[in-house]
């Protein structure tokens, strides 16, 4: 790995614009509704987690698609103010951008459709096209709202060029992986609770069953390293050997929308960044993760790398 103090961490992934309405309750087939408000929010996990990479002080450069509509250009020009190395990221003719469209109700029960439009047409060949940029990065980071077979061709393409490689195995497919990501041996993968109950078939909720689930995940050898975001009970690393529990930062939640996207770039950043054992890098990215949940949105809410420092420097590293 190239050790150099600004990483260079090539993101595989989606960009969305969440259209989010406060209606009174989810609509029913053939109502029409009057929603309260309504509000644009840049997500998508490659997008989000960009963006968490340029605020932690990475180079963060993404690989992914946007429509030729009006949301492709306003989600190129947020991320390029954030910092986001966009070069990679082009424009699909004739087609959307990908969408996911938000209905919240009072209780906070929410109902989403997501169009993946210009993220479906991120193909195998766009990865072989970018092979210099991932060759030349410190480590490669992807989650699955991309064509799977793109994501796979992504992690080959680094592994064959020595290229650290973790996968935020977000959303799990409905059938789970496919059989050719088998014994694949990403250097780590960062499911949540939900994820890893579907990737090691089975339950993910008390401490030894999470130990059991990640053993289960381990077997199929799609991964080396299994880190658990555990959510408000922080994280939990598992590799084989004996499992370490990482407990929660304390802070206030108020929305945990896209922790998981803050917690699996921090992880990667640091980690890149050679001067840390994985123990500092998962703590460092459960402090990010629990930042985010102080603010509201996806990526409004990712924290910096002062914010996450001092958060740190309160609650210091116990290995
Ligand atoms: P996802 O967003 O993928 O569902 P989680 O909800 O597990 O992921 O959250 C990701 C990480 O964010 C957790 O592993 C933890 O580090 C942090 N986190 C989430 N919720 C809280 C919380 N209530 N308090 C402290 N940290 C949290």
């Amino acid at each position: 790995m190239n050790r150099r103090r600004e990483p260079r961490i090539v993101i595989v992934g989606s960009i969305n614009m969440d259209l989010v309405t406060q209606v009174p309750h989810l609509p029913q087939p053939g109502e029409t509704l009057t929603g309260s408000s309504f509000a644009t929010c840049p997500g998508g996990k490659g997008a989000n987690q960009a963006v968490a990479v340029a605020r932690l002080g990475g180079r963060s450069i993404l690989i992914g698609r946007v429509g030729d509509d009006a949301f492709g250009s306003q989600l190129l020009r947020g991320l390029r103010h954030e910092g986001v190395d966009t070069r990679n990221v082009h424009v699909v003719p004739k087609t959307s951008s990908g969408v996911a469209i938000i209905g919240v109700e009072k209780s906070g029960q929410n109902a989403i459709t997501v169009v993946s439009g210009a993220n479906a047409c991120l193909c195998p060949k766009d990865i072989r096209a970018a092979e210099s940029v991932i060759a030349s990065a410190d480590a490669v980071l992807l989650q699955l709202e991309i064509p799977l077979d793109t994501a796979r061709e992504a992690i080959l393409m680094a592994q064959k060029h020595e290229v650290f490689t973790v996968l935020d195995p977000a959303p799990v497919p409905p059938r789970g992986l496919p059989r050719n990501w088998r014994s694949l041996n990403i250097d780590i993968i960062t499911p949540n609770e939900t994820e890893a109950a579907a990737l090691g078939r089975k339950p993910c909720t008390h401490d030894k069953a999470a130990v059991a689930c990640l053993e289960s995940l381990l077997m199929d050898s799609v991964a080396a390293i299994a880190v658990l975001k555990r959510g408000r009970r922080g994280a939990l690393l598992h590799a084989f050997l004996k499992p370490a529990f990482f407990p929660p930062f304390p802070v206030k939640a108020i929305d945990t929308t896209a922790a998981g996207d803050a917690f699996s770039a921090a992880l990667t950043l640091h980690f890149s960044e050679g001067h840390g054992t994985l123990g500092e890098a998962i703590h460092f990215a459960n402090a990010a993760g629990a930042l985010a949940t102080t603010r509201r949105g996806a990526q409004t809410a990712m924290p910096t790398r002062r914010e996450v420092n001092e958060l740190i420097r309160q609650h210091p590293y116990q290995p």
